[in-house]
């Protein structure tokens, strides 16, 4: 009997199971990194380790968003020079997904003073100080609410992605592990 293949490749990509694999986090492309072309290569960083673009757009930041982004960090003594570092150049925001996006993302990152970072992050790699290239969420729940705070309704997208098959096994896709 002839095997149809076609049939059975559809019929594994109907049966995709994604569950779990929903964690949202925030990457803002820093105005150091757009200056110094990194966008690409954060991109890049960030495609190759197998997390799922689901917005991206160029932006340029006011003080009331800054302010609701640092909100952390606002009676600091160096906040205005961050927030004036911030405002001055566009940023490339994007919003990722995957499981245990979060902490991937913050360890591809590297830690915040980039003279710090181990080598093989982008900070490490990329950058010498506080001019540390990228933003990245640093728990779950700040990922969500910072995807709303950057991004309006239909700027992020809802789509399977059939890489997700080779880069999780079936059980993690299952949100079994
Ligand atoms: P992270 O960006 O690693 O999550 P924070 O939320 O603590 O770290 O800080 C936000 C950003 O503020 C940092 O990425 C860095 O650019 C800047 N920053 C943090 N601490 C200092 C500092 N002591 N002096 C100057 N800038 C700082």
């Amino acid at each position: 009997m002839a095997i149809n293949y076609s049939l059975i490749l559809y019929m594994a990509f109907e049966n995709i199971q994604f569950e779990g694999l929903y964690e949202k986090t925030l990457v803002i492309v820093k105005p150091d990194g757009v200056q110094r072309g990194l966008v690409g290569e954060v991109i890049r960083r960030l495609e190759l380790k197998g997390l799922k673009i689901v917005g991206l757009k160029m932006a340029q930041l006011n003080p009331d968003k800054l302010r609701e982004h640092y909100a952390h960090l606002a009676e600091k003594p160096f906040y205005p020079g961050l927030e004036g570092f911030m405002m001055k150049n566009p940023v490339v925001i994007m919003a990722l997904e995957g499981k245990g996006a979060v902490e991937a993302v913050r360890l591809i990152a590297g830690v915040t003073n980039a003279g710090k970072a181990d080598g093989g992050t982008i900070r490490g790699d990329l950058a010498m100080g506080m001019c540390n290239v990228i933003h990245c969420s640093d728990s779950p729940e700040n990922g969500q609410i910072e995807v709303k705070r950057f991004f309006n309704d239909g700027e992020v997208f809802n789509y399977d992605k059939t890489e997700y098959l080779h880069v999780y096994m079936e059980d993690e896709r299952a949100g079994l592990r």
